[in-house]
């Protein structure tokens, strides 16, 4: 076993753990190290080869991959080194991380670690959906890796269950491939992704999206001949007399991502059950002192360009704990009021600098102003054309306005 100190311990080398480490660098960390389970860094992005990354943060619009190049490039730059297929299998609350690569067992003692390993996806077991067990069924994200990396064609007729962003992306990239898309099934009453998606996704390549659908039904013994679809009810019951089979090859689930918080869990980090990540201050500290956390490890993210930002917070945040920052006595809960479902950061720790809020809502809104408040003091507002649950919304709160601020701050919404 090689037992080793480091600074900072950064879980993950996705676009935030890269993110998190050029930060820590450029804030005076020159003792840094990333781990990752892959052959490679840049996480999720290798797969996405679709263009849509950087807009916000880079001002342009880049591939997954060309977007994971540009912070690969800055971490080589800064010679920080990267541990590859090294998977990291324990964090403990006194910072000593155990991976384990082809070498062995690695401990590792840090002064801080940031947590940033990512999600994975909900699969068919999660859903319960009657039927055999046939190929050709599929994660969304597992057949995006098939086809684009690997380049196997994983079906010719395909229906998709999900209307989340990794499906939508899929209908066209399936389309792109020669396959007819069917049909993409969601159980809500509205999509789960962002709008720009399901216009060029499927408005685009006119494939029908039945909201308030579901998949009842599997068909096929070695391979998927089919699925039965059903409208839904407002409990999500499937509607009898709506039952519809659908011949096809291939189904692909995009039902849900996970933070993949287990080691968060081990390492005592309480996890807010709205988000699934940890509870975190604007920091993104968790609650355990020198543990940090960000990108989709934390909350799930729908542009990468957030998550870099975040990650930048963790990285700057965690130079300051090793530094020997003082938390301060403030500490200001932030709650989710009407048309939220969650704020984050769920703590303020600090009220001399900005803190910028990030939610999503609970359905789709038209046109909506948000409030912070803190009784019946408005802190910040923002006014949107319209908000839907698919997209994440940030609200910044002046360090001037929080000044004042002695309780906890709530995030509502007003319908205009
Ligand atoms: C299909 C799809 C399409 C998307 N499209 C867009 C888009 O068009 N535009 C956009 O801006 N965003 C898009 N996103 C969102 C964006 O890609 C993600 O939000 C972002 O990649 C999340 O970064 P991350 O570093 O938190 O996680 P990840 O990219 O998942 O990286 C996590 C890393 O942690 C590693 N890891 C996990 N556990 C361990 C462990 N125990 N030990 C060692 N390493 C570990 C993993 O190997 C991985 O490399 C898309 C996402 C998906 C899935």
């Amino acid at each position: 076993m090689i037992m080793v100190q480091y600074d900072i311990v950064i879980v993950g080398g996705g676009p935030a753990g890269m993110a998190a480490a050029v930060a820590a660098y450029d804030a005076g960390c020159r003792d840094v190290v990333i781990l990752d389970r892959e052959v490679q860094a840049g996480g999720i992005l290798m797969q996405c080869i679709h263009n849509g990354f950087g807009l916000h943060k880079l001002g342009k619009e880049l591939t997954g991959p060309e977007y994971a190049a540009v912070y690969e490039e800055k971490v080589r730059s800064r010679n920080i080194p990267v541990y590859l297929e090294t998977t990291v299998t324990s964090v403990s609350p006194d910072k000593i991380v155990t991976a384990q690569n082809r070498h062995g067992i690695l401990k590792i003692q840090a002064k801080a670690v940031i947590l940033a390993m990512g999600c994975r996806e909900r699969s068919r077991g999660a859903l319960n959906i009657c039927g055999s067990r046939p190929s050709g069924v599929y994660s969304a994200g597992t057949a995006q890796k098939l086809v684009n990396c690997m380049g196997y064609q994983v079906g010719k007729r395909v229906v998709i269950l999900g209307s989340g962003d990794i499906g939508l992306i899929m209908a066209r990239r399936m389309s792109y491939e020669g396959a007819k898309v069917e049909a993409v099934c969601e159980v809500m009453p509205y999509s789960g992704g962002l709008t720009r998606n399901i216009v060029q996704c499927l408005e685009d390549f006119d494939i029908p999206l039945y909201l308030s659908t579901t998949v009842i039904q599997i068909h096929g013994k070695e391979r998927l001949e089919g699925v039965t679809i059903a409208q839904v009810d407002e409990k999500r019951h499937p509607i009898e007399d709506t039952k519809r089979y659908i011949p096809c090859d291939t189904l692909l689930l995009s039902v849900g991502l996970i933070p993949e918080n287990e080691l968060t869990r081990s390492a005592g980090i309480p996890i807010d059950p709205v988000t699934n990540g940890a509870l975190v201050d604007e920091n993104c500290q968790t609650k355990v002192p020198g543990i940090f956390a960000c990108g989709n490890v934390l909350q799930v993210h729908d542009l990468v360009d957030y998550v870099s930002e975040e990650a930048e917070r963790a990285g700057v945040g965690a130079v300051k704990y090793i530094n020997g920052l003082k938390a301060s006595n403030t500490c200001i809960e932030t709650k989710a009021g009407f048309g939220v479902r969650y704020v984050l950061p769920q703590t303020i720790t600090s009220k001399d600098e900005d803190v910028a809020l990030f939610l999503r809502v609970t359905q789709p809104f038209g046109k909506v102003k948000f409030s912070v408040t803190e009784g019946n003091k408005v802190l910040a507002t923002t006014k949107k054309l319209k908000a839907a649950p698919g997209e994440m919304e940030k609200i910044t709160v002046k360090a001037s306005a929080l000044q004042s601020v002695t309780g906890p701050i709530t995030v509502d919404l007003e319908v205009l």
